[in-house]
């Protein structure tokens, strides 16, 4: 089979191919809409109606919050100095990541607060 610009069935297999994508993008524009019409983004991931996370890369739900180990680098006495740090986060099992709780200011929050604040729309009062 050999496809000449002046063929017929060249002409054809574009146009499948073409329906074929159109129809590939309605499919996920429609997926995605979906999507936004169930659930609401804060803090960064998805919530669903029930306030249940869901991972803003995949979008599986979270597996349960928990703290995790890290380290930061900080310059101490003019040399840069590992230091170990502890933070909230979800895991999401599919994608293998811990996904953290952040504001719109870019500050990392907890779980309580963030769930707070979904509740009553407000800012909670900090302790
Ligand atoms: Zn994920």
């Amino acid at each position: 089979m050999t496809f000449s610009p002046d063929s017929l069935r060249f002409f054809t297999f574009i146009g499948a191919l073409l329906g074929a994508c159109s129809l590939l993008l309605l499919t996920r524009h429609h997926i995605l809409s979906r999507f936004h019409r169930r659930y609401t983004c804060r803090f960064e991931i998805f919530w669903d109606r029930k306030l249940r996370p869901y991972c803003p890369r995949c979008r599986n739900r979270l597996s349960e919050w928990g703290m995790h180990q890290s380290f930061k680098f900080e310059l101490r006495d003019g040399r840069m100095q590992r230091i170990p740090v502890t933070f909230g986060a979800f895991r999401c099992v599919p994608c293998e990541t811990l996904v953290r709780l952040v504001d719109e200011d870019g500050f990392e929050v907890d779980l309580d607060f963030a769930l707070e604040r979904l509740r009553t729309g407000g800012t909670p009062a900090v302790p």
